[in-house]
């Protein structure tokens, strides 16, 4: 498979450059060439596969030739080595857990595809690489655990000082080895900004080789895929596919669950849910795309004013409003509602969702209530206890902590406090590659 860069003003690559790079050297993001597409067959017998099987249908065609088969059905294999459950939580609707892996988030999926990727090319080439990454709040955890002790691999994250949860902040400071925090005056938007500025500061790449660990490098986005058709799997009414409403910030997410369903994974209709930071509400409402400047929220992981993979959206849809609106809608839910979601649902259905599955919850009821006899999921994408000092006060009840976390609250955190401005970054990079 070649992807060619959005901006267009570089030459194409295969999936090991993409994944290298990360962005290609016009600051476009990578896109592929075609999207395959997949014997409706096996979607109607799907449950006759295996998991690991069903994931390397999906991204075969888009990794074929960078790495030999067993390599790659190694990868799959331990990139969904943890639960994904579909649970019913009321009659039309369902929640995708994905955060039974090991930072408690479905950016678990991604990172560890991704990590396994990079590790695998670094192998190959025996040059030490160093991964760049900005989060807002999940992406850091769920990164510096995938590469945690690789050889060959520095990671060095980017996040806003004060704005992740005090869980989020000790998954990412705590480590050690080869992971680095860096904790900036800023905001998300600023860390990624920074970022991005360091990918085409030639003073640097021309020394270090740098690359990406954030949702626009194809190896952390296309295998996002996986868990949407996992959960096709477990969907019993296959006469009638669901509405699948995703909580979304940077857009990577639903941007692969769109992807999945061209290549013609069932699904009724997606809805974006998004929380004040509703750029992508509002364009879907007006056709105006507006950047702006993000607010913190309860569901920080999608305080994002700028969304990074909208352009892949649009892409996907040939840029034809018509054609995207006919699939995908999009609600913004404000931090007051996402605390009545928690507690109502939790109240009446016993079922606990954290900040951004209330958010998807949410969004998802919004579209089921003028569409009746529709059913659907929405993807719980981080685990409650992540959260914990936003849900324990709305519940009135403590979340147990599950042992992966156990393990690190009591574990001192270790960053470097830098301003928000390019300069101190590269500073940092230049002192210490
Ligand atoms: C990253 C994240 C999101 C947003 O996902 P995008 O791919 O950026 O849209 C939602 N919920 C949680 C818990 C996250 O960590």
């Amino acid at each position: 498979m070649r992807y060619y860069s959005l901006n267009r003003q570089s030459p194409d690559v295969d999936f090991k450059e993409a994944t290298i790079r990360g962005q290609a050297p016009d600051k476009g993001l990578y896109f592929p060439e075609q999207i395959p597409v997949i014997d409706p067959a096996f979607f109607k017998n799907i449950d006759q596969f295996s998991n690991e099987e069903i994931a390397f249908r999906f991204i075969n065609p888009y990794v074929a030739g960078a790495m030999p088969d067993d390599e790659l059905q190694r990868i799959v294999a331990e990139t969904i080595n943890f639960h994904i459950p579909l649970v019913q939580v009321k009659d039309d609707t369902y929640s995708l857990e994905l955060f039974h892996g090991p930072t408690l988030a479905f950016k678990d999926v991604g990172a560890r595809f991704m990590s396994r990727c990079l590790g695998y090319f670094a192998r190959e080439r025996s040059e030490r690489v160093v991964v760049l990454v900005a989060t807002s709040g999940d992406t850091g955890g769920a990164v510096a655990h995938g590469f945690y002790n690789v050889p060959g691999v520095e990671v060095v994250i980017l996040y806003p000082s004060g704005k992740v949860s005090s869980v989020q902040e000790k998954q990412l400071t705590t480590l050690g080895k080869n992971i680095h925090a860096l904790e900036v005056k800023g905001s998300f938007d600023d860390c990624q900004q920074m970022v991005k500025q360091a990918f085409v500061d030639e003073s640097l790449t021309s020394r270090i080789f740098l690359t990406s660990a954030n949702s626009i490098n194809v190896a952390r986005w296309l295998p996002q895929q996986f868990y949407y058709a996992l959960a096709w799997k477990q969907w019993k009414d296959k006469e009638n596919p669901p509405v699948i409403c995703v909580p979304s910030g940077n857009f990577g997410n639903i941007c692969a669950g769109l992807l999945a369903h061209r290549s013609g994974l069932p699904v009724s209709h997606f809805v974006a849910a998004c929380n004040v930071n509703d750029v992508v509400t509002q364009y879907l409402h007006s056709g105006q795309y507006q950047a702006q400047k993000a607010v913190p929220t309860l569901s920080n992981a999608m305080d994002v004013g700028n969304p990074s993979n909208f352009v892949r959206i649009l892409e996907l849809f040939n840029h034809e409003f018509g054609n995207l609106t006919n699939v995908l809608s999009s609600f913004s839910i404000s931090d007051e509602e996402t605390r009545t979601t928690i507690k109502e649902v939790y109240d009446r259905y016993r079922y606990l969702a954290d900040p951004h599955g209330a958010v998807g919850y949410l969004g998802l009821q919004r579209y089921l209530d003028s569409h009746p006899g529709q059913k659907g999921m929405f993807l719980e994408t981080a685990h409650p206890v992540k959260f914990y000092d936003v849900v324990e006060p709305v519940i009135g009840a403590p979340v147990p902590l599950p042992e992966a976390v156990q393990a690190i609250v009591h574990k001192v955190k270790q960053s470097r406090i830098i301003e928000s401005d390019y300069e101190a970054l590269r500073a940092y990079l230049q002192e210490r590659y």
